[in-house]
């Protein structure tokens, strides 16, 4: 089992129907190729910017190949991959794409992760310690 973690830069402010069918379309295609993940989105209006945080996890092959088209996806930019590997077992087997927008009550819960989506949030912060990007999606899987 494969898994692929990035972060990266929504191009403009996602709004709700514009999530839905990003979801819409991603789970009917991770279903098809039996992936699996978690796609975090934080938009801050005091930075007046975006993130995505999404793990996939499933085929090598698969996960590299939907990665690829995600990369090029004009939605966001700035995509960093933060880490991938091998993995013994799905953490997100439930879900073809499970979802979290967070809003700000939401992210004042989470220890050491209050910046995501300001304007001061650095995703190299996540690239320098993988671990903390783990965490989060942890966080959000246990939450759910
Ligand atoms: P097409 O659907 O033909 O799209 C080609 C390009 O057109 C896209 O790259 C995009 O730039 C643009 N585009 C397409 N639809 C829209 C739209 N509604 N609004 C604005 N621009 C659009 N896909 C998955 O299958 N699984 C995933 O887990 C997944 N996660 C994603 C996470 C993020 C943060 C983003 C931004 C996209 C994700 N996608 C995912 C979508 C993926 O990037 C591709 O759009 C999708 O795989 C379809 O590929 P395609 O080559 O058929 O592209």
């Amino acid at each position: 089992m494969y898994y692929m973690i990035y972060v990266s830069q929504s191009t403009k402010p996602m709004l709700t129907p514009e999530l839905e069918q990003l979801l819409q379309k991603s789970r009917a295609w991770n279903t098809s190729k039996s992936l699996s993940g978690l796609l975090i989105y934080r938009y801050s209006s005091e930075g007046k910017s975006g993130h995505f945080i999404q793990m996939l996890e499933g085929d090598k092959a698969e996960v590299r190949s939907v990665y690829d088209k995600i990369r090029l996806d004009k939605r966001h930019h700035t995509v960093l991959t933060l880490s991938e590997g091998n993995i013994e077992n799905r953490m997100f087997s439930e879900w073809a794409m499970g979802f979290k927008n967070i809003d700000d009550a939401t992210l004042s819960d989470l220890p050491g992760h209050a910046r995501l989506g300001d304007s001061t949030f650095n995703p190299a912060t996540f690239q320098q310690s993988n671990e903390e990007a783990l965490k989060l999606l942890k966080f959000f899987h246990s939450a759910s």
